[in-house]
Formats: structure tokens, C-alpha cells, sequence
């Protein structure tokens, strides 16, 4: 097979350390280690949450597509993460024990679980290792120990990290001030604001549903800790790229950040090394004006209940791969609406190629200078919504050999994800969970109005239609997608 000149645009990305656009450059020729910020599984990840990994699938595809040897780690917080991130409030799992009155470990299990859930249906990929934090207990005492004596001190409530003990501490939030926002001071006796907990010591006479014995009582570690330990334990310190939501730059990486300094034993962040990772990658926010994203109000904005309305789960990745991650992106049922009938186009347009072999390159002239471009726009720090519009040419592309347009489409997809090759238009079709009228039940009145229509009965065809449009089904006269109905989302 001849050598595809492609993909060769030079990958940038956005470094939130330097806030700049820079040329990657792996620490490992060839291959590619990534970190991922993972759900704290205290409750359900609302939609948002899951933008965040959306958002580092992509770059992990992007970085296959660009002939890395992708190593993905993304972690599971199962103890640690307080109610805030100031070192403040309890550990959000405890609290949901109780409020559930069930054992933190079966809270994890289930909400792990279903995050796990969520993460098959929007076609995320598996990473190389899910790292649970509660596995990684005895190297988080190890890791604390070691920079315990130069970096740390103890207070009753825990050992503490000092953050005047590093150069350049909070520099990826540009906050380095002490009197930087959301800083508050929340335990008595910390040497700065900042200072965090690396260690929560359980106070006296109180049990824990999680505790371990380290060097400094019973207790747990801090949510920050973990992050550190776990990704230099499965990637080695430094790695390529860390990611996480947005909210992450301003306390908890410039935290692992600086616990990062600390165990390398460099103390400049001139480095960039010595931060952990070469680069700092964060998403931008999903934003919904509802306010139904916040998980305290009842029926919050989780997948669940975008496929209960009948919407397919990957209108959502529509939906974020439209807007760049760097940009905040507002909820709306509309858009997502809109969403789906973006793929449902898609799916439509690439089912005549589903029985064709594709090429085992894609060398058509017509066919390479897109492939060029597209390769251009998601090297060119992820830019899929042209990356989109350029899938959507490449569909729409006539008089080219079938099996070049099938290689070119599955390459695209690739980094794409919506695995356009097995998608149909039926699974595209989700039930309303409110529906209460049964498929067969459409398809027979359906069937019966055709006839009503053949024989002119024009009275009876409407009727029908009123009659579904009563149990919300919405019937499609001269759709361009040819869909012959819908069910309206409750
Ligand atoms: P958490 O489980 O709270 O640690 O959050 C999981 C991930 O979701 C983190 O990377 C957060 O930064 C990210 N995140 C939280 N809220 C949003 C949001 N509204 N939009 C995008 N990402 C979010
Ligand atoms: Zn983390």
C-alpha cells in the first residue's frame, strides 16, 4: 500500500499554562499520554459533565488520527472531593451515604456505573485505564511522605500543603496573588489561603466509612493528591497533556500543579516539565439558562433524560462537536433538536455506502483536498465545527468512486465518533418515554390514511392525523428526510 501523505498538519493546541497556541511535541516520540480528570460518582454527571468527556475523546482521537500511540488514563474519585473546593464541607460521598443511607462503596458502584453508561452511548472510547482513586491509597501515602518534610505541615485536621514552598504557585490560574478569587479560608491555622489539604485527618472520636492509617493519623486523602498520584503512576511524570473542565484551572490542577514541583524537586515552573504535564488542555462550559443543570434541582439535565424525551444520545456529541471546546456552549431543546437532524441527515446520506469496501487509501483527487483540510481544521486545536461542515461535503460529494468515499467518510469518522457506519436511521428513532401509542399502532393508522388519501377521502386522512397528532405523534407530510412521523418529546 502506498504511504498516504496524510495527516501531516502540524497538531496546536491551546496550552492553558502558557494560554497560547503550541505546536505538540510528545515527550515519547510517537506516542501520545494523556490524563483526564474523572467524575467524582457521588451522584448522576449531568450533561456538562459529560462535555468535559466529549471533549477529551476528541483530543484522544484526534491524536490517533494523527498517528499517535494514544496512552488515556481518566480516573474515578471515589473518596477525597469535598463539598468545596476550598477545603471546606464534607467529602461528597460520604454525604450521599448518608443521605442514602447506603454504603459509600455501593454509592460509587452505581454511579460509576452509570457514568460508564453514559460514556458507551455517546462513543467515547474506552481510555487504556480507568484509575480508581480508592485503589490508589498506600502510593498516595508514599507520594505525601516524600514531600511531606520540605513541603508540607500538620494541623489537627490534616497535613497541609504550603503553597509559598513552590515558585510561581497558582500560575495556570493567574491568580497567584493570595487575594486571588475563591480563595477562602476555610481552616483555621493555614499558613496561606491557598494552603490545601493533602491529607483530612478524621477528627477524634468520628469514624469514617472510608479511612486509612498513614503517618498522620487515621483519615483520607485530598481530592488534589489523588490526581497527582495516579497520573504518574500510570503515565510517569512528565506526560503529554492533562485535561479537565475549565473550573479545574483555577484550584485543582494549579494545586496538582504544585504538588507536581514538589515531588520532582524542581522548583521553576520555567520548566514546564516540571507541572506534570507539557500541557494543560480545559473545556469551556455547557450553559443552560434552566438552571436544570445544577444536580440539587430535581429533574436535572443528565443523558437519561435527553433519551426519555426521545432524543438519541448522540445528538449530544452533535451538539458539543459543534461548538469549539475552548467556547461556552448553551443548552436549548432546540438546539439539540437541530442536533439530531444534523445526524439523522448524515446517516441518511451514508447508507448507500454501507455494503461498499473501502478503499484502503483514499487517493482520488477530489477526495485528498478535503481530507487535507479536514486534517487542517482538528489539527488546528480541535476546530470541529469546520471539521463538521467538511464531513458533511465529503458526504455530499458526487460522481466519486464509492470506495474512496467510504474510506474518506470512515476516516473522518473516526475522529468524529459518531460511528456512522452501523448507525441507522431506526436507532436514531428513540420512544418518548411519555409515549403511550405504540409503533405498530402509528404504522396501522398510517396505512389506513394512505388508503383514506388514495380514495380522495380527504375528511378522513385529516382525522387520522388529528387523531395521532392528539396522542403526540406528529405526522411528517414531505419531510426531506423522508421520516413519516415523529413522537413529540413529552
Ligand atoms: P466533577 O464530577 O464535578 O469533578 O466534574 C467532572 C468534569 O466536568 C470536570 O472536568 C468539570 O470541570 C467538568 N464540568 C463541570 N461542569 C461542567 C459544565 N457545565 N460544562 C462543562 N464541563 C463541566
Ligand atoms: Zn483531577
Amino acid at each position: 500500500m502506498k504511504e498516504s501523505p496524510l495527516p501531516s498538519a502540524p497538531l496546536r493546541l491551546f496550552n492553558s499554562l502558557t494560554r497560547t497556541l503550541e505546536e505538540f511535541h510528545p515527550v515519547h516520540p510517537g506516542e501520545a499520554r494523556l490524563y483526564t480528570c474523572g467524575p467524582t460518582v457521588y451522584n448522576y454527571p449531568h450533561i456538562g459533565n459529560m462535555r468535559a468527556y466529549v471533549f477529551a475523546d476528541t483530543l484522544g482521537r484526534v491524536l490517533s488520527f494523527k498517528g499517535y500511540r494514544l496512552t488515556h488514563v481518566i480516573n474515578i474519585t471515589d473518596v477525597g472531593h469535598l463539598t468545596d473546593d476550598a477545603d471546606a464541607g464534607e467529602d461528597k460521598m460520604e454525604k450521599m451515604a448518608r443521605q442514602q443511607a447506603q454504603s459509600i462503596w455501593d454509592i460509587a458502584k452505581h454511579y460509576t456505573e452509570a457514568y460508564w453508561a453514559d460514556i458507551s452511548s455517546l462513543n467515547i472510547r474506552q481510555p487504556a485505564h480507568w484509575s480508581i482513586a480508592t485503589d490508589y491509597v498506600p502510593q498516595m501515602i508514599d507520594f505525601a511522605k516524600s514531600i511531606a518534610d520540605e513541603h508540607c505541615y500538620e494541623l489537627p485536621s490534616g497535613l497541609y500543603f504550603d503553597t509559598s514552598t513552590v515558585a510561581d504557585y497558582g500560575r495556570l490560574a493567574r491568580a497567584a496573588t493570595e487575594e486571588g478569587e475563591g480563595r477562602i479560608e476555610a481552616v483555621e491555622g493555614k499558613r496561606h489561603a491557598a494552603d490545601f489539604a493533602i491529607w483530612r485527618k478524621t477528627p477524634p472520636g468520628e469514624k469514617r466509612q472510608m479511612e486509612w492509617d498513614s503517618p498522620w493519623g487515621k483519615g483520607a486523602p485530598g481530592w488534589h493528591l489523588e490526581c497527582s498520584v495516579m497520573s504518574r503512576e500510570l503515565l510517569g511524570l512528565p506526560f503529554d497533556i492533562h485535561t479537565g473542565g475549565i473550573d479545574h484551572r483555577e484550584i485543582h490542577h494549579p494545586n496538582e500543579i504544585a504538588q507536581n514541583q514538589a515531588i520532582t524537586g524542581c522548583g521553576s515552573l520555567d520548566c514546564a516539565d516540571h507541572s506534570g504535564a507539557r500541557m494543560w488542555m480545559h473545556n469551556n462550559f455547557l450553559i443552560d439558562r434552566s438552571g436544570k443543570m445544577s444536580k440539587s434541582s430535581g429533574e436535572f439535565l443528565r443523558l437519561q433524560l435527553l433519551i426519555d424525551k426521545g432524543f438519541h444520545p448522540l445528538a449530544y456529541r452533535m451538539l458539543c462537536l459543534q461548538a469549539h471546546y475552548r467556547s461556552e456552549l448553551e443548552f436549548s431543546w432546540d438546539n439539540l433538536a437541530a442536533a439530531l437532524t444534523r445526524l439523522k441527515r448524515m446517516v441518511m446520506a451514508v447508507a448507500p455506502l454501507k455494503d461498499v469496501m473501502p478503499a484502503p487509501e483514499v487517493n482520488h483527487p477530489k477526495l485528498t483536498p478535503l481530507l487535507e483540510k479536514f486534517d487542517a481544521a482538528v489539527s488546528d486545536d480541535l476546530n470541529t465545527p469546520v471539521a463538521l461542515t467538511l464531513f458533511d461535503e465529503a458526504i455530499g460529494m458526487k460522481k466519486v468512486p464509492a470506495e474512496q468515499k467510504r474510506a474518506l467518510i470512515e476516516a473522518m469518522d473516526a475522529v468524529l465518533g459518531f460511528g456512522l457506519m452501523t448507525l441507522t436511521r431506526e436507532d436514531l428513532r428513540l420512544r418518548p418515554k411519555s409515549a403511550e401509542i405504540s409503533e405498530a399502532e402509528i404504522e396501522a393508522a398510517l396505512d389506513s390514511r394512505k388508503d383514506a388519501r388514495a380514495a380522495k377521502d380527504f375528511a378522513t386522512s385529516d382525522a387520522i392525523r388529528d387523531g395521532l397528532a392528539a396522542r403526540g405523534v406528529e405526522v411528517m407530510d414531505g419531510d426531506p428526510l423522508r421520516w413519516e412521523w415523529k413522537l413529540d418529546p413529552a
